[in-house]
């Protein structure tokens, strides 16, 4: 395929959406996010279509028309972004479009403004081709994605109107121009632990070695949880479902696990985690103490604790159910708790998705995503959790999820940025998508 051009102008366009500081997380930037909301609600009308900003989550919800009876794809897109602090460490204003070298550089640029551009500006290009529209679109674009706001998931469960397909640019690819089509992705269960083994802090002069420490109860209940030879114990792991065979083939491509671990300085965590990369990250459930409170570390003191809260998250993996995973995790840790010592838990769950991909969707986003890259786009899972696919799959929505960003885009963090390149690749592969769903999901293409 040729080389991709974009209109002129594009860069300008696509910075006047990034310039708006739409942070949800921080309410003094509110009006922004609403901004950035009527940013994509214009863009919609421009195209011809009818759009609106609703209050719940700054939902915006529109619609572009295709002929009577073409397929409905639904457009998800995330216009909010991170906070971009700590502000010392960027080299250019956050909140402007600044390209150096091959990138260009943005708050929001990778995630997820600078991609859900791409698909909106994937749209304009068919409408402005003169021909008619191969699908309808409706537009459907989250303000709270990044403060963990649910809106999106009630608006899809509650939604009665006709889907055919979901297209949703966000994330990353692990190698250059090589794409991936996410399948599934794992949930998460949030654990809130608080273990007491007394009425008050005792004088370990007094008391130490006959009374019992909350902290060491807490060490004591957390090795149940922990993994011998790289994986869960085997109650946390109820529901695993192994890889197919072409997963397992499309991995190899991937960055060595070695390579995935060294890139970021990590340790690994036994002798065959490099090896089983893929493996832990995509199919397995994983566990994290995420912080430990207690007594007062930095303070030269002689207390025996008697109260110690911590944090643990369940990386549920596609196939396992949340519930089932945290009473487990529940009963495991009770069972290794010292006798006497009490444990109060809170748990908060989020599904694991996974998206059938033999069907006419999936296959028109492979074929145009290999046709736009010269190169077959990889079937992987997501280690992370993205909420809206499991609502996606509670609907039987098929969908095409694909990240164009690179793991060295700072995502989340100072400095995020997009290779140039990418986009008039991203534009093109988002409106060969819609082309070929047009063709493969037709009324005519079912009687061809
Ligand atoms: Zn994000």
């Amino acid at each position: 395929m040729a080389p991709e051009t974009l209109p002129e102008g594009w860069l300008d366009d696509l910075g006047s959406f990034l310039v708006i500081p739409s942070v949800s997380a921080d309410p003094a930037h509110a009006p922004d996010v609403v901004r950035a909301a009527e940013w994509v609600a214009d863009r919609v009308r421009s195209l011809g279509g009818e759009a609106e900003v609703r209050e719940e989550g700054r939902l915006v919800v529109g619609e572009i028309a295709g002929p009577p009876g073409a397929p409905v794809v639904l457009v998800y897109g995330h216009y909010d972004v991170q906070p971009p602090d700590p502000l010392e460490l960027w080299e250019s204003d956050p909140f402007s479009a600044e390209v150096r070298g091959e990138w260009l550089y943005a708050r929001g640029v990778a995630d997820d403004k600078g991609q859900l551009w791409m698909q909106l500006e994937a749209a304009a290009s068919l409408a402005a081709s003169g021909e008619e529209l191969p699908v309808t679109f409706r537009v459907v674009c989250d303000g709270e994605e990044e403060t963990g706001g649910d809106a999106i998931n009630r608006f899809l469960a509650a939604d009665r109107e006709r889907v055919d397909a979901c297209v949703v640019l966000d994330g990353w690819m692990k190698r250059r121009n090589k794409p991936e089509l996410v399948v599934a992705t794992r949930g998460l269960v949030a654990l809130d632990v608080e273990v007491s083994t007394g009425a008050r802090d005792l004088h370990s002069g007094h008391y130490g070695g006959t009374a019992l420490n909350a902290i060491h109860a807490l060490a004591q209940a957390f090795t149940a949880l922990l993994p011998r030879d790289g994986r869960l114990p085997e109650p946390l792991r109820a529901g695993v479902t192994p890889p197919s065979e072409e997963e397992l083939a499309g991995w190899s491509e991937l960055p060595s696990g070695a390579e995935e671990l060294a890139r970021v300085g990590a340790v690994p965590l036994d002798g065959r985690a490099a090896d089983e990369f893929y493996v832990r990250a995509f199919v397995e459930p994983s566990l994290d103490v995420t912080g430990i409170l207690g007594g007062k570390p930095g303070l030269r003191n002689t207390t025996l604790v008697s109260r110690a809260s911590a944090g643990v998250t369940i990386r549920v993996a596609p196939g396992q159910d949340p519930e089932v995973l945290a009473a487990a995790a529940e009963r495991l840790l009770r069972k290794a708790l010292p006798a006497g010592a009490t444990m109060e838990t809170k748990a908060d769950l989020t599904p694991p998705a996974t998206l059938p991909y033999d069907n006419d969707v999936f296959r028109a986003g492979r074929e145009a995503f290999g046709a736009v890259f010269g190169t077959q786009p990889l079937v992987v899972r997501a280690g992370g959790t993205l909420p809206i696919l499991a609502a996606l799959a509670d609907r039987g929505i098929p969908t095409v999820m694909a990240g164009l960003a690179l793991p060295d885009s700072h995502t989340h963090s100072p400095n995020e940025r997009m290779l140039v390149e990418t986009f008039p690749l991203g534009v093109a592969a988002a409106r060969e998508t819609y082309r070929a769903l047009g063709e493969r999901l037709s009324p005519s293409a079912a009687r061809a």
